[in-house]
């Protein structure tokens, strides 16, 4: 529940509000985008909900908030009791974005795919009985697809009750070490004549997309649309291993796709082959143009930031900078140099400075750094 004591000044005034324990997820800002807008490093209030439509949007936006960061003064039950039906949304088909994103995944998008032969859930969100009741309703839950480590959610959860089978790459397995369905190697897994498993290591070395009826390409957050830039972008965060992002990149622009169902980022269709090629080609430069936010650095004698979750780190002098900007979970800032010397890394044996709570989670599963 949101607290108005810990209303952000950015929020323009009115019945909606953001408060402080926002995590800057996106999630928002996708269902109500007339309403909500990213300000520094949360989303904020710009403008308040006028139309019937825009407060609708403005609560399922309100029950999507993965951590219940958004607050009306005076609630109205009865826009709030249809938004929270809304959910599952169905998107096209039989293809539906689950809502309830879920802390665990970060606020990750979650999806469910209805089919004669078994239905999919893609990535999860909160366990909740809305949703389970919702899921029972067309059937139950027979695969649930897990696109990387992160994204996890309440998958285990979900796979007891609905006696689901969990599918993840091994390279991810540690996040779900009995998973009833573990993907091995590169190649592409024909699950069946629908379904598609294409794994597509960059973001960690086990993500995985899955490409149903050669239409819906779910992609975890491997590539999802940018609103800014209006075309595809691959992961520019936490990325396990860059060249491994693009060769992957490659290798899924391959398949016919027409809608881009990321676990950040907006959905998007391109119907359009003109238009997906526009998409296409702007891969490239989105991977290839790193931003450094201290190109100079490497002549200072030290350097150091704080953030508010309480990480912290000094880099050196004498360290070049490999021009690539890394933010650690909970938004500190971190260069892509830090994360690639050992000496700042303690679990590689390093004796650097860093003091990072997120750092540690970060490494927790890959205790060797990329090449
Ligand atoms: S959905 Fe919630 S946590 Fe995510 S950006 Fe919006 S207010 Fe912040």
């Amino acid at each position: 529940m949101a607290d108005v004591a810990k209303r952000l000044s950015t929020n323009i005034d009115g019945n909606f509000f953001v408060d402080a324990t926002c995590i800057n997820c996106d999630t928002c800002r996708q269902l109500a985008p007339k309403s909500f807008v990213e300000n520094g490093e949360y989303s904020s209030v710009y403008r308040q909900p006028e139309t019937e439509s825009e407060r609708y949007q403005a609560y399922q936006a309100l029950l999507a908030c993965p951590v219940g960061s958004i607050g009306a003064l005076v609630p109205d039950k009865a826009v709030m009791r249809a938004a929270t039906e809304s959910f599952p949304m169905l998107i096209e088909d039989n293809v539906f974005y689950n809502g309830f994103n879920s802390e665990k995944s970060f606020g990750a998008n979650s999806y469910f795919i209805r089919h004669p032969e078994g239905n999919w859930l893609v990535d999860a969100p909160r366990y909740m009985k809305k949703l389970v009741d919702a899921f029972e309703r067309m059937g139950g839950i027979a695969y649930i697809f897990l696109t990387h480590e992160d994204d996890i959610g309440d998958a285990p959860r979900y796979a007891k009750h609905f006696r689901a089978k969990r599918v993840i790459h091994r390279a991810d397995a540690d996040a779900q070490p009995d998973a009833e369905w573990i993907i091995d190697g590169l190649d592409t897994v024909e699950a069946s004549p629908d379904f598609r498993i294409i794994p597509v290591p960059g973001h960690t070395d086990g993500s995985m997309a899955l490409l149903y009826r050669s239409r819906y390409l779910f992609t975890g957050d491997h590539m999802a649309w940018d609103r800014e830039i209006k075309g595809l972008r691959l992961a520019t965060v936490y990325v396990w291993k860059e060249s491994a992002l693009r060769r992957s990149a490659e290798k899924l622009l391959v398949y016919p796709f027409e809608w881009i169902l990321p676990g950040h980022g907006d959905r998007m269709h391109l119907p359009s082959t003109k238009h997906f090629w526009r998409s296409r080609r702007r891969l490239p430069s989105t991977v290839t143009s790193p931003v450094c936010f201290m190109t100079s650095f490497s002549d200072s004698i030290t350097w150091s930031t704080s953030s508010t979750c309480g990480c912290s780190y000094t880099i050196p002098s004498g360290t070049s900078c490999a021009s690539t900007l890394w933010r650690c979970r909970t938004r500190a800032v971190m260069c892509w140099a830090a994360r690639n010397f050992p000496w700042q890394n303690p679990q590689a044996g390093g004796s650097g400075n860093i003091s990072s709570p997120c750092w540690s989670r970060m490494w927790r599963r890959k205790p060797a750094f990329p090449a």
